[in-house]
Formats: structure tokens, sequence, C-alpha cells
């Protein structure tokens, strides 16, 4: 695959063949902003983006995929492989795959729409420390 640990696939941001940023090797740390430009990158070359973004279908999307993970659940497959888990770089559970569709719409969301996303959770993280226990009495 990467005998140099540099991907021979992508041509820079959103790599379809591997998933790894053309110029980065392997397991290289990226920062949340690079994380949106990928997202971003790889959902435009899927056809995501190739009409005005309505957000309504952004904020759908993301509910769709916490709705695939309560599927799982409901079905008791969160920890069996997933059903493209043979066609991925490495296995992945259906808890692991649906976690991680949730963030990478959300950062493609982020980046379509202008949030600085790592900014907006230093902030919103540092706000939830300050916030009494259970939020002031939920009961979940
Ligand atoms: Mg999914």
């Amino acid at each position: 695959m990467h005998s140099d640990g540099l991907c021979k696939v992508g041509r820079g941001l959103g790599c379809r063949g591997c998933g790894c940023i053309g110029d980065k090797k392997m397991g290289e740390s990226r920062t949340i902003a690079e994380w949106q430009k990928s997202a971003y990158e790889q959902s435009a070359k899927s056809g995501f983006h190739d009409k005005d973004p309505v957000f309504s279908e952004f904020a759908a999307n993301m509910h769709s995929e916490a709705s695939e993970m309560w599927e799982a659940y409901r079905k008791g497959e969160l920890n069996k492989p997933c059903d493209k888990a043979e066609r991925m770089i490495e296995p992945l559970t259906c808890l692991e795959e649906e976690l991680a569709d949730i963030v990478i719409r959300a950062l493609d969301t982020a980046e379509t729409f202008g949030v600085d996303l790592e900014r907006a959770m230093r902030v919103k993280h540092a706000f939830n420390g300050t916030r009494p226990p259970k939020h002031g009495g939920k009961l979940a």
C-alpha cells in the first residue's frame, strides 16, 4: 500500500484511494482544519457539493448517521464488522464506522458553512466544564 508511508493515490487533500491526505504520511496527525478540508474535498469528489448547499440536508445527513448507529445498536451489531469492512484498509465495527460517519459529516458541514470547528469545540468544551452536573437536572 504505502511502503514509504506516502500516499501514491491521492493528489492532495481527500484521497479516495486510501483515505489519507496525499502529502502526509499514514498515521501522521492532522489538525481539525485539515480534517475539515479533507472531508469537504472527498465529499465534493463524491458529488455532494454539485449544487448550492442546503443546510437542512447537511443537518439531516448528520442525523441519518446517528440513526444508523442507533439501528446497529438495536440489531445488536455495534461490535460486529460493518458491511463495508472487507473493502476498508482496516476493518471497522459498525460502531466505529457510524461514529466516523457522524464526525466526517460534521467536518464537511463545518467546512461548507465556514465554521472553524476547532475553535468552536475549544470554546464549547470549556463552557461545558462550567456547567452544573447533568447540565442542571437532565436525566440522561
Ligand atoms: Mg453510516
